[in-house]
């Protein structure tokens, strides 16, 4: 199709989007299919959240929003960041938009220039690189090991830093590792970026409540980083609204004004009804959502347990978000059930089709030896995959 412009021909398909389709076409098909690849808690919307959005139904909301959100929205974002991270915001640098993905893309657009580089720390969230792409930029990874708990070092982030690097984005809890930066480990970061003003760090912080290793830290927090720090969060993860689509940031009035222009032009302000079940969400406190973080954590100690008895499988123990992230490396080269492995992306399509478990290759994440499987599923769904998985491998 030379009609279609290089922008996306050069662009990947998200690759948990993908994974995701496929199960679903292996499902209709009628497959008995365990999906594992998306990050989406199975949890239907508290109860307190949907009565928000009922009501606002009744209550007529149906016209165009401000493009950069309800005021009264932006009250319970600054509400919020200050009750649940310490941090100060004026309305002007909140930003509401069609989930943090766009968040994420509104930043891109505004602050990239072409060949500006985007510093990821790898294994990274999939989307970074394509968005930073699609705007210009040059995605620049930096190397993790699992022997690290998959983080950067300082000496690793001074050695990434070029003339031309312009951002780093990084998520903490981590997807896919679900690796948490600690206050010191964030600090040792910050102390490197200080020397390089003109770097604006983008703190991903979405899996913020899913975080069993204790405090969540924000970069915005140490003062010396608040003016170059963008804060982005959003409903989906913690108030299992994903398909509701809001997300917000936090950020210098520059970024934040420029992302309301951008958005303006693209697709103005983010769905009226959930936007009014987003504040119900927010302004309550994040003890009503404990219940959830409560479940991943029995889900974490089942799959790290039932994933230790299959050979092969090498795991950090994730603190946050809900993900595991082993490195199988161990069977490139081996050949499972008359299929040759020598990649992470063989390894997870073997696991669809002789396991009939979906899960995402680690090559979208920025690292070739690792799968992601998530494990926002039902205990059943996970001990039953787990089993199958086994069982595939050992045949
Ligand atoms: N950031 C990270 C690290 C994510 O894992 C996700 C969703 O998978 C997002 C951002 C996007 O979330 P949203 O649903 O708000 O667009």
């Amino acid at each position: 199709t030379p009609q279609l412009s290089d922008r996306v021909k050069n662009m990947a398909t998200s690759a948990t989007l993908a994974m995701a389709a496929k199960a679903r076409e292996l499902k209709e098909a009628g497959k008995d299919i365990i999906g594992l690849s998306l990050g989406e808690p199975d949890f239907t919307i508290p109860e307190f959240v949907k009565e928000a959005a009922i009501k606002a139904i009744q209550e007529d909301f149906h016209s165009y929003t401000p493009v950069d959100g309800y005021g009264d929205l932006k009250q319970a974002i600054i509400t919020k960041f200050k009750r649940d991270n310490g941090l100060s915001y004026t309305p002007a640098q909140i930003v509401v938009s069609t989930g943090a993905k766009q968040s994420l893309a509104n930043l891109a657009q505004v602050l990239l220039n072409e060949g500006d580089e985007v510093l990821l720390p790898a294994p990274y969230w999939v989307s970074y690189a394509d968005i930073s792409k699609v705007a210009g930029g040059v995605p620049k990874e930096i190397k993790t090991s699992i022997d690290n708990d998959f983080k950067i070092t300082a000496d690793e982030l001074r050695a990434a830093i070029t003339s031309k690097t312009k951002l780093i984005i990084y998520s903490s809890p981590c997807n896919p590792s679900g690796s948490v930066y600690s206050k010191k480990e964030l600090r040792a970061l910050a102390d490197v970026l200080v020397d390089y003003p003109n770097i604006i760090v983008i703190s991903d912080e979405i899996y913020e409540h899913i975080n069993f290793a204790g405090d969540h830290v924000s970069m915005a927090e140490f003062e010396d980083m608040y003016d170059r720090t963008v804060t982005v969060n959003g409903v989906s993860k913690a108030y299992s609204m994903t398909g509701w689509r809001i997300g917000y940031i936090g950020a210098p009035e520059w970024i934040a004004k420029a992302c309301t222009k951008m958005q303006g032009q693209v697709t103005s302000g983010a769905n009226c009804i959930a936007q009014r079940a987003t504040i119900a969400a927010l302004e309550n406190p994040p003890s009503k959502i404990q219940y959830m973080v409560d479940a991943f954590k029995e889900r974490r100690k089942l799959i790290l347990g039932l994933l230790s008895e299959i050979p092969g499988f090498k795991t950090n123990e994730p603190e946050g978000a809900f993900y595991v992230f082993p490195d199988i490396s161990y069977y490139f080269g081996k050949t499972l059930q008359g299929t040759n492995i020598n990649s992470a992306s063989d390894f997870s399509l073997f696991l669809l089709e002789h396991a009939n478990v979906a899960t995402v290759t680690g090559e979208a994440f920025g690292d070739a030896n690792c799968i992601r499987i998530s494990y926002a599923a039902s205990e059943n769904d996970i001990t039953e995959a787990m089993k199958r998985i086994k069982e595939a491998l050992t045949h």
